[in-house]
């Protein structure tokens, strides 16, 4: 009996990186998920039964409810909620015109706020439940270049909190992770797209005070900690998985 057997969690983002890494760590704890994905997700080989993938833009409201009503008709439950897509925005304030501000906080933040909204009355009839959502390193620390990124994971640790307190009374808990730079795709296409991926790569490991790139399984870790029932007295919280950035002088 894992620590989530009877559960039933929708991940967002699960197809890839870090969400790929937390479908892997629910199921491997007992979980039954459904992915809410741009992409399909490839089978886990051991647990074909245990993920359903769903192909949803969180952009698509329609999408997203349709992907719940298929959620609660093949496992009559939801549980957990996991908001993990999102996309990368790279600039200063001087440099990102509206459309692609628009673009990255309609994925980021709003597509957070519709799954939220889409899945949290049967998280009520579920309680004790939860919804982990994606911060960053960059909502607590000020990063070069990152401003409409920073704002959205910003925004995403504030919501956090604020639904945290609006839905303490509900049985459902709200808390962030914000990871620092991780080892997924999303970092492997980056490096691709630089002049020099190996000096790119060594610069953004010497941002990480332990000098590597975060595991996405160790972000999947917190996630999965914050998503037991045994963290039941922690709610409202940003987790950093930083090695530190936000909280050490390394220099
Ligand atoms: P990734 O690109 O490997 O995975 C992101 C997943 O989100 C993909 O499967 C993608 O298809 C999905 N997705 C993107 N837009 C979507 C949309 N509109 N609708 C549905 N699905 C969509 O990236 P990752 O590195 O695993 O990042 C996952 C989350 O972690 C993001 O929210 C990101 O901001 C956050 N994060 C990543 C890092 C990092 O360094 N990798 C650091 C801090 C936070």
């Amino acid at each position: 009996m894992g620590k989530f057997s009877g559960k039933v969690a929708v991940v967002t983002g699960g197809a890839s990186g870090i969400g790929r890494a937390t479908v892997e760590r629910l199921v491997d704890d007992g979980a039954f998920v459904a992915v809410f994905d741009r992409d399909e997700f490839t089978p886990i080989p051991h647990a074909p039964d245990a993920v359903a993938s769903h192909s949803v833009d969180v952009t698509d409201q329609a999408a997203i409810d349709a992907a719940v009503a298929a959620t609660l008709e093949r496992w009559g439950r939801i549980d957990i909620l996991v908001n993990g897509a999102g996309i990368g925005a790279a600039g200063t304030v001087l440099e990102n015109d509206d459309s692609e501000w628009q673009r990255v906080l309609d994925i980021n933040v709003m597509g957070t706020v519709r799954v939220t909204r889409a899945v949290l009355p049967h998280l009520i009839e579920s309680q004790p439940a939860v919804v982990v959502n994606m911060g960053s390193a960059v909502a607590v620390t000020g990063f070069p270049n990152r401003a409409l990124y920073s704002a959205s994971k910003g925004a995403i640790t504030s919501l956090t909190r604020a639904m945290a307190a609006d839905h303490l009374k509900d049985g459902v808990r709200f808390n962030s992770v914000c990871p620092g730079t991780t080892e997924t795709p999303w970092i492997g296409r980056l490096l691709a797209a630089a002049a020099d991926p190996a000096e790119e790569r060594r610069r953004l490991e010497a941002r990480q005070p332990h000098g590597r790139l975060v595991a996405a399984e160790e972000v999947a870790d917190a996630i999965v900690y914050l998503a037991n029932p045994l963290a039941g007295s922690t709610n409202g919280v940003s987790l950093s998985v930083d090695s530190g950035i936000q909280s050490l002088y390394s220099a």
